[in-house]
């Protein structure tokens, strides 16, 4: 058998790996496994590829050895609640990768056949706005720059003269690559700007949905790049990024209930919303001790994890609280909103650091219509996704929002420090309901004291 058909096959393997691990970290229970499969294809595609003859192997090892050196204090350092920014980089450096794979390709064969030079300007255009588009994105997140939305008079005729420009200046070089190096140097600087461009309008808060939308650029920048230098792997691989990458900024936006052109031109998050029906009733505040006496009679409690459970890192806590009341007798669950927190999955990330068993995590879909038979709903740092003003009120920037219906349950407990709206910067009715008890402090500290309560049983 000769190298090329070896390759080949591997490269078929990879990609059967790869789409079996993508399809596997659709659940939690197969998460893990789905991504350590996925890195055993990666390791086989990278093994494939190191075979290909005449590879000059020390500067493969040189980038091999600063890269490896930079993820790996990357992810030591990396805390949770900030992923989304290393996410975000990881992407933009995808990006970088193709726009550089692009050009070099450019540079040693300018003349080359009419889909090798169409996707040479893609992997280009792509890359380069994925790579700013990121840097901003990372940015705006670690709040180097401002994370609120920055508008301009003539923003977007602005931003569609520099997409025509990139446009007719692409035809213009597809039609003659060989003589047109300025040409292509001007092309990759507009899209470095374009990227700029793009994000800056876009509010810090709704950057996980940008890095989802830029992941998916990186996907199919890769993809172009593999058309470059003939490369399936890299076809597939990209491809495949560039489509799951979509299909998670969509699943996004839904739960947002916002569409991806509110997202990308609205400029979220530039006011601050207010639902404009007026909140009615009073705020009932409980002690833990109080809140313990009411928990230790359920028989049915369901935890509403939120953005507020990753800031005060109470993951383990309410693990151990779970625990407890199951002890007691009672059925405790988590109810896992699509967006609670501020990234994909980040509550299943959180819970599944603690160990929560994957049994008791449920989707919304699942829970909701169980929660008029729950005691207690424990609200943990979650706001916008148990706002019922989503159901009704028309105003509100959350209506049509799917939530999870804590309201419904007999009792609820909200933990949070104080009466401060959420990402969307509205108020919650839920805590004016007569069902609905506020703990206030920090939801780590609550959970302690309830922990410490059950423990010493007064
Ligand atoms: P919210 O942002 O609505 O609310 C979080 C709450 O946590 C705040 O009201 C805050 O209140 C409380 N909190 C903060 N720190 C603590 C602490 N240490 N202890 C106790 N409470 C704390 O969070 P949700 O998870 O309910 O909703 C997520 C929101 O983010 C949605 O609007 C969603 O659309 C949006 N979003 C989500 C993305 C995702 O991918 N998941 C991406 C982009 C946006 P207080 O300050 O009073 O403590």
């Amino acid at each position: 058998m000769n190298l090329t058909i070896i390759t080949n096959i591997i490269y078929i393997i990879a990609s059967i790996l790869f789409i079996i691990g993508l399809k596997r970290m659709s659940s939690p229970k197969t998460a893990r496994n789905a991504n350590l499969l996925s890195a055993v294809g990666m390791l086989l595609a990278i093994v494939a590829t190191l075979l290909t003859k005449g590879l000059e192997f020390e500067w493969i090892i040189i980038g091999l050895v600063i890269g490896s050196v930079i993820g790996i204090f990357m992810a030591l350092k990396v805390a949770m609640t900030a992923m989304p920014q290393m996410v975000a980089l990881l992407n933009g450096s995808g990006g970088l990768a193709s726009l550089l794979v692009g050009w070099a390709s450019y540079h040693f064969t300018p003349a080359s056949s009419l889909l090798t030079t169409v996707s040479t300007y893609l992997a280009v255009l792509i890359g380069g706005v994925t790579f700013t588009g990121s840097v901003m994105a990372w940015a705006k997140l670690e709040e180097k720059i401002t994370g609120r939305p920055i508008q301009f008079a003539g923003q977007k005729i602005a931003n569609s003269l520099l997409l025509a420009v990139l446009v007719i200046g692409g035809i213009i070089f597809c039609m003659n690559p060989a003589g047109n190096y300025p040409l292509f140097l001007i092309i990759i600087v507009l899209s470095l700007v374009l990227g700029v461009m793009v994000v800056i309008p876009i509010g810090g808060a709704d950057m996980p949905v940008v890095i989802s939308l830029l992941n998916s650029y990186s996907g199919m920048a890769g993809a172009a790049t593999g058309f470059v230098i003939i490369n399936s792997m890299l076809i597939v691989a990209g491809s495949l990024v560039g489509a799951s990458g979509i299909i998670l900024t969509q699943i996004m936006c839904k739960a947002m209930n916002r569409s991806l052109k509110n997202v990308l031109f609205s400029g979220f998050g530039s006011v601050k919303k207010q639902s404009s029906s007026a909140v009615k009733g009073e705020i009932k505040a409980l002690s833990p001790q109080d809140a313990y006496l009411v928990l230790e009679a359920a028989r049915s409690v369901v935890f509403v994890p939120g953005y507020g459970l990753a800031v005060a890192q109470a993951q383990h806590v309410v693990k151990e609280l779970a625990e407890l009341l199951e002890k007691n007798g009672a059925e405790a669950r988590f109810a896992i909103h699509p967006v609670a927190g501020r990234m994909p999955g980040h509550m299943n990330i959180l819970l599944a650091e603690a160990n929560v068993p994957y049994e008791q995590l449920l989707e919304m879909d699942n829970i909701n219509p169980t929660m008029e038979t729950v005691d207690v709903c424990m609200v943990i740092g979650a706001n916008d996704v148990v706002n019922p003003a989503s159901r009704h009120d028309k105003n509100s920037p959350i209506y049509g929002m799917p939530i999870i219906n804590a309201d419904k349950a007999k009792t609820v407990f909200v933990l949070k420090r104080s009466m401060a709206t959420g990402f969307a910067g509205i108020e919650n009715e839920l805590f004016y309901y007569d069902n609905t008890r506020m703990i206030f402090g920090d939801a780590k500290s609550t959970l302690q004291a309830l922990v410490t309560e059950f423990k010493s049983g007064h």
